[in-house]
């Protein structure tokens, strides 16, 4: 039998090639550098390991990934801004500044201080990552253009400068616009999903200067769920996203693009006087276009392609955990090559359990979505004034049910799939292929 090891022997060496150095990236990077028999390589398309945009919430699941791979401790208390007062959002009606909800974890579920939400610079995150894996094994300025599987089963990417690698198992971490999803699942695609996202900085000690500002992670919500989210984010950086319905009829790009600051102070004209003021201290504007595709079947494909991060499930930054659900992915990954050398299987095998973890958990994400679109729609059909509209949505869409996500703790939900497995029949098991690049 092709195994990833003989039972009696020590496991032959696994190439891999990450693409991505994203948070998904640099995860699976720390994770695999845990197996001295894996051979991995990062390629980053980037002339340097960098962070898309500003603000990211460390939700809980996030701090324990973060926790379990060592990265936390490059991680400092000036890095984050986590409120004091144990709430994790506000939500206010942008229009008159009322206090409306506050987001709180579900009953008996608290996290542990160190473990609670925080608001911290992507810059921060990716820097932490990054100092917890051999960055000699990190290529920069290496654009995947091209993949191909050989009938060794290897598969063979090539990159934009003509360099052409052969590895065991492709990660694609490679985001939204993932090359590796287009070679491994050609029929799917994103699109534009009507709503764009506009991010810049103030400085925290202009911003606190804003009377009725609250030191607090807010959402103050507007009409067609359009909103402006604020709050500080460790040392003097002060975070303002806004979230406005737009037309697909323009050219949209996924990510990061110079936006007129008066398009921004126009839209939340009817908003109440802090946000006024907040915005009258723009100097820039990025906009970010939300795009989304529907799930994927599978985050797996051929017994050698494993999809990571946003690259497997383009949710376009729903529930503000990406970040979170990428080191899952990484972690999984692991824990699932570990499984199968242990159990004397294949690459196959590996990849098959790690599906068989993740799939799932991003179809109960989907699910959620798709809860919340359908209320949301039921929503517009009402004849609501705008304050009506905005308290009603508030109460739609931010429930404690739609906040699991947060609270799930793969680690904990991975032995009972091992389970599972080691009780099955071996035979189930993939006998093709040798997880070596002998
Ligand atoms: C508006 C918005 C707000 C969000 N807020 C939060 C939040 O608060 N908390 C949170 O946890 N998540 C948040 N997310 C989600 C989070 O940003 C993503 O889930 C996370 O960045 C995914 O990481 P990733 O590594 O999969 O992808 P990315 O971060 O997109 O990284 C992909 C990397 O792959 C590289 N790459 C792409 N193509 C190639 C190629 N062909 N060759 C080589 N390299 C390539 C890119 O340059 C990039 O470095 C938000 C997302 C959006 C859109």
């Amino acid at each position: 039998m092709n195994t990833m090891s003989d039972r009696s022997r020590s496991p032959t060496t696994l190439k891999v090639a990450i693409i991505g150095g994203g948070p998904a990236g640099l995860g699976a990077a720390i994770e695999l550098s845990k197996r001295p028999f894996i051979e991995w390589t990062l390629y980053e398309k980037k002339p340097a390991i960098s962070e898309i945009s500003n603000g990211l919430t460390v939700q809980r699941n996030t701090w324990r990934m973060l926790e379990h791979m060592g990265v936390a401790q490059h991680i400092k208390a000036d890095d984050f801004f986590r409120p004091t007062d144990g709430h994790h959002t506000q939500h206010r009606n942008g229009r008159t500044g009322e206090l409306v909800a506050t987001s709180l974890p579900p009953q008996g579920q608290a996290a542990p201080p160190h473990q609670e939400p925080c608001r911290m610079h992507r810059a921060k995150l990716q820097q932490a990552l990054l100092k917890q894996i051999d960055q000699r094994r990190v290529i920069t300025g290496k654009k995947l253009v091209d993949i191909i599987q050989l009938e060794s089963k290897k598969i063979r990417i090539t990159f934009q400068d003509g360099f052409i690698d052969e590895v065991d198992l492709l990660v694609g971490a490679d985001g939204i616009r993932s090359v590796v999803r287009n070679f491994a699942f050609p029929d799917h695609h994103i699109s534009y999903t009507g709503a764009s996202s506009y991010r810049t900085l103030v400085r925290n000690s202009d911003a606190f200067n804003i009377n009725g500002l609250p030191r607090a992670v807010i959402f103050w919500h507007g009409t067609e769920a359009n909103w402006v989210y604020t709050c500080p984010l460790g040392g003097n950086d002060f975070e303002i996203t806004a979230r406005i319905k737009e037309p697909a009829g323009v050219d949209r790009f996924s990510w990061g693009r110079e936006a007129s600051v008066k398009h921004l102070i126009d839209t939340f004209a009817d908003f109440c006087p802090p946000i006024q003021q907040l915005h009258g201290l723009v100097t820039n504007l990025q906009q970010f276009d939300y795009f989304a595709g529907p799930r994927l079947e599978s985050v797996t494909r051929f017994g050698a392609v494993a999809l990571i991060g946003d690259a497997s499930h383009p949710l376009s930054g729903a529930f503000g955990a990406g970040a979170g659900f990428a080191l899952e992915d990484g972690f999984v990954l692991g824990a699932s090559i570990d499984w199968a050398v242990g159990a004397g299987g294949a690459l196959e095998d590996a990849l098959n359990l790690f599906d068989e973890v993740r799939s799932p958990h991003y179809r109960d994400l989907y699910g959620v979505l798709d809860v919340l679109a359908k209320s949301n729609s039921e929503l517009s059909k009402l004849h609501l004034s705008p304050d009506e509209e905005i308290h009603s949505r508030i109460g739609n869409t931010w429930k404690p049910e739609h906040n699991w996500m947060y609270y799930y703790e793969v680690s904990c939900a991975l032995p009972g799939f091992l389970k599972t497995y080691d009780t099955r029949d071996t035979d189930h098991m993939a006998t093709s292929r040798l997880g070596t690049s002998g």
